[in-house]
């Protein structure tokens, strides 16, 4: 790329800062909630349609039902509610399509619900010194305003790009959705590369990991011992399937090699995020329960399967089932609760990667660390599914999926520039 296109790239996104940061607040102040199986993102994704609109893209807004072939296709996850879910794709048309190859930034607009307390409301979003709080600022609303902006750039310094530009926010990606995305390819929305915005702490990964989450059940005999009924507590049950699940999370992150994305990073987390059991109402349940209920989150890296991850967490739960009493004395049930998120990767040498790469070098003026996402997310769907190489690359923060969720604002500045430098290096700037 030339000099003189990268310098006015850099100028123009640090004058526009503060509309960087603008958009990613307003964004923010959308309770644009995942509440599986159903989802709040129409209004945020009208405004998102809106700046695309005024953008001059040509805008493609439909709800993943709307696309057919989507409930066919084997990796439909079945049981979301879509109504009044739209996606938003925006597309940039290349001058010379077949002079240049295809860039799609992808996002999704949804949060979690989250965890309460904090210090800040989530939806009010705050800057205080270099971050920037506020619930999906970081996962993943920051991401999807630096990509908007940087096609904002392309437009307003007049950069005519060979290939097409696709810029795009998706419904339901928490709660391991993934329809949207695969909606969106299934639509044809595709390209030759795609970056995903994703909060990795700006590193470039070609590859993530993958999980799944989990209910446990168990049902036991409730009652409470005035006479002769047989008590069965499922609480000893769950403690001890509890206790469990810790023990084997830390073998199995001492025998498992990691993955060499995850090499200086290794590790496969077990989190139990839920835990029922009882009534704390006052007046209410003061008797062993009948049930209890808990949640866990198991992570696999790139490469396992789903076969593979039922027989190892599956079957060790089973195990632990019939060799220990209270346990063995309850019914037992595993669900699903969603879909196994694969991990995936394409390789570090891959030209997109490269290029990717290159233009983090030229921007920030160091190289950036190559190495895999440490969460699952739905780029499987690009790397597995459409044939699409997907690089993660998106800012640093904390409290994700928490209070407090915050971002770093300079991140959001580097990456506006890196995304709106990579378009014109992947796409080709026509003379
Ligand atoms: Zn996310």
């Amino acid at each position: 790329m030339q000099n003189t296109l990268a310098s006015a790239i850099d100028s123009w996104v640090a004058d526009h800062t503060n509309e960087i940061l603008q958009l990613t607040e307003t964004l923010i102040r959308f309770p644009s909630v995942n509440r599986a199986p159903y989802g709040d993102e129409a209004e945020a994704q009208i405004f998102v349609a809106e700046t695309m609109r005024a953008l001059n893209l040509d805008v493609d807004t439909f709800v993943p039902t709307d696309v057919p072939a989507l409930a066919a296709h084997p990796a439909y996850w079945q049981g979301r509610d879509y109504t009044n879910r739209p996606n938003v794709v925006g597309t940039r048309q290349g001058v010379s399509p077949s002079a240049g190859k295809s860039l799609l930034f992808s996002s999704h607009v949804d949060v979690v619900a989250g965890n309460s307390g904090g210090r800040f409301d989530p939806f009010m979003p705050v800057r205080e010194d270099e971050k920037l709080y506020g619930r999906g600022s970081n996962d993943m609303k920051g991401g999807l305003a630096a990509t908007l902006m940087a096609v904002r750039c392309l437009r307003e310094l007049g950069v005519r790009l060979n290939g097409n530009l696709i810029v795009e926010s998706v419904v339901d990606e928490e709660n391991g959705g993934s329809n949207g995305t695969l909606a969106a390819r299934l639509r044809g929305h595709n390209a030759d590369g795609c970056i995903v915005p994703e909060p990795n702490a700006m590193i470039v990964s070609p590859g993530h990991k993958g999980g799944r989450i989990w209910e446990i059940r168990l049902k036991g005999s409730p009652g409470i011992a005035f006479g002769s009924d047989h008590i069965v507590s499922p609480i000893y049950g769950m403690a001890r399937l509890a206790v469990a699940l810790e023990e084997w999370e830390a073998i199995r992150n001492r025998v498992t090699p990691p993955h060499p994305l995850f090499a200086e990073t290794p590790g496969l987390p077990l989190l139990i995020t839920k835990i029922k059991a009882g009534e704390f109402e006052p007046g209410a349940g003061d008797a062993v329960p009948e049930r209890a209920m808990m949640e866990l989150w198991a992570e696999e890296y790139p490469g396992t399967t789903e076969q593979e991850h039922y027989a190892r967490l599956i079957g060790f739960l089973e195990q632990v089932a019939r060799e220990t009493p209270a346990v063995a004395q309850c019914e037992i049930e595993i669900v699903p609760i969603t879909r196994f998120l694969p991990g995936s990767e394409i390789p570090r040498d891959h030209r997109f990667v490269q290029t990717v790469g290159t233009v983090f070098s030229q921007t920030l003026g160091a190289p950036p660390i190559v190495r895999g996402a440490p969460f699952a997310c739905d780029v499987f769907v690009f790397n597995q599914i459409a044939n699409i190489p997907c690089v993660i690359l998106g800012p640093r923060g904390g409290n994700a999926h928490s209070y407090d969720e915050w971002v770093m604002i300079e991140d959001l500045v580097a990456l506006t520039k890196i995304f709106a430098r990579t378009a014109c290096e992947w796409c080709g700037v026509a003379a």
